[in-house]
């Protein structure tokens, strides 16, 4: 078997990716080689879904075979990538060999698993794709308590979400306050106010030792301080890891992720990477947008006219109702974040950076958040300025 384009997954970038390039070309020939099942649905949603009222039937958009015959495409699903000959232009398969002229890694990232120790380390879930969150699904109509394990964008998500469904819900980090990688501490303790109002339990800056197994299926989970409780279901998300075992075994540069140019080309000829794999001119972003904009960009150039990626302001929103956030975050360290305006209902923090002052992040929360559209307006401004300088 042999295509013109082959697609190595069938999360949001290896989908977009495909649907780009047939707005472009209706003919070329275009595989996507997916160890799942190759349905389309949308991530982001799996942790507001409870809230919202949706089960899984509702998140899935469309089947296997539904995406193949509206992409005009094929899709082979279940078959998992063993390994790739790029010499050869030839992916190894659990369903055989395939060629290809092109080749998109668009693999995504897996979920860290917090080393633990105890016999029911084995049992905690953590949720990345629609297949995880049907099985969380089904363990949830038996649990009334549930235990995340990370206070980052995806365990806040959750929290709230699953708090919301009328679950007692307790969130453990080793940091001292949510999301403290992605906010000051001003607006992390907001958020941890915002949660705990909603009753969300907190136990920060505390490690997990371990998970035991207790009686009828519950869950004994151990922290430091002698902090714990009993849990039908314990919850990992303590952040995302770029899938890099084929391209690294293929010879591949790497780094946090599979390195690529502006293009998205990797260090061998006719090889890009795309989505959460992807470490594009030294940045992870392991978000919808960029791979919206890096999907576009990329089936011009698998289509013969090779064009760089031009990332807006990254914008993250976080979907935690309890405390409506979004973030700009700033691509470098170097500069402080201040207070423009701070009531009981909204909080804006901007960050300028050194030695020019210019506006490189934000962070909106409650009200302030009706503000995004305009400031991410401000920030793509501050930043075609600096790139014309
Ligand atoms: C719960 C959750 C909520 C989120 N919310 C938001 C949000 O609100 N806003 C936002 O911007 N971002 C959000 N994100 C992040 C966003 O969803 C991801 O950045 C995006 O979906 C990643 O898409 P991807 O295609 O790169 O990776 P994935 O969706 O992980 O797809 C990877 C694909 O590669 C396949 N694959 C991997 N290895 C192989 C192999 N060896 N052989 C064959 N196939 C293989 C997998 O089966 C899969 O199909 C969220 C993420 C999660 C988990």
């Amino acid at each position: 078997m042999h295509h013109a384009i082959v697609i190595i997954g069938s999360g949001l970038a290896g989908v977009t990716l495909a649907r780009e390039i047939r707005r472009i070309d209706r003919e070329i020939d275009v595989a996507i080689v997916t160890a799942s099942a190759g349905e389309h649905y949308a991530k982001p949603a799996l942790s507001n879904a409870l809230a919202a009222g949706r089960g899984v039937e509702q998140l899935r958009l469309a089947d296997a075979a539904r995406l193949a015959a509206d992409l005009r495409i094929a899709i082979h699903p279940r078959v998992t990538v063993r390994s790739l000959d790029l010499e050869a232009r030839r992916l190894d398969t659990s369903d055989g060999a395939i060629g290809f002229d092109q080749l998109v890694l668009a693999v995504g990232a897996r979920q860290r698993r917090p080393d633990l120790a105890g016999n029911g380390a084995d049992q905690v879930m953590s949720i990345n794709d629609l297949d995880d969150y049907a099985a969380m699904r089904r363990r949830l109509a038996a649990a009334s308590r549930v235990a995340i394990v990370g206070a980052g964008l995806i365990g806040c998500e959750f929290a709230n979400d699953l708090r919301l469904g009328g679950f007692g819900v307790e969130l453990y980090d080793v940091a001292p306050a949510p999301l403290a990688r992605l906010l000051p501490a001003m607006a992390s303790q907001r958020m941890r106010r915002g949660l705990e109002d909603i009753g969300v339990g907190m136990h920060l800056g505390s490690a997990i030792l371990g998970i035991e197994r207790g009686t009828a299926h519950t869950l004994e989970l151990v922290a430091e301080g002698g902090a714990g409780g009993r849990y039908d279901l314990v919850l990992s998300a303590t952040g995302l890891q770029p899938e890099l075992r084929l391209a690294r075994e293929a010879g591949l540069l790497t780094g946090a992720g599979i390195r690529t140019d502006a293009a998205l080309a990797t260090s061998h000829p006719g090889v890009f990477a795309l989505g959460d794999c992807a470490e594009v001119h030294g940045r992870l972003l392991p978000y919808v947008m960029p791979i919206l904009q890096g999907a576009r960009a990329l089936a011009r150039t698998l289509t013969g006219t090779t064009t760089p990626v031009d990332y807006p302001p990254v914008q993250i929103v976080v979907k935690t109702p309890a405390c409506p956030t979004v973030i700009f975050p700033p691509a470098r360290e170097r500069g402080d974040w201040s207070v423009l305006h701070d009531a009981p209902d909204s909080l804006q923090l901007e960050h300028r950076e050194a030695p020019d002052g210019r506006l490189t992040g934000v962070v909106l929360q409650g009200d302030a958040v009706r503000e995004r559209s305009r400031l991410a307006a401000r920030l793509a401004e501050f930043a075609s300025c600096r790139a014309a300088a």
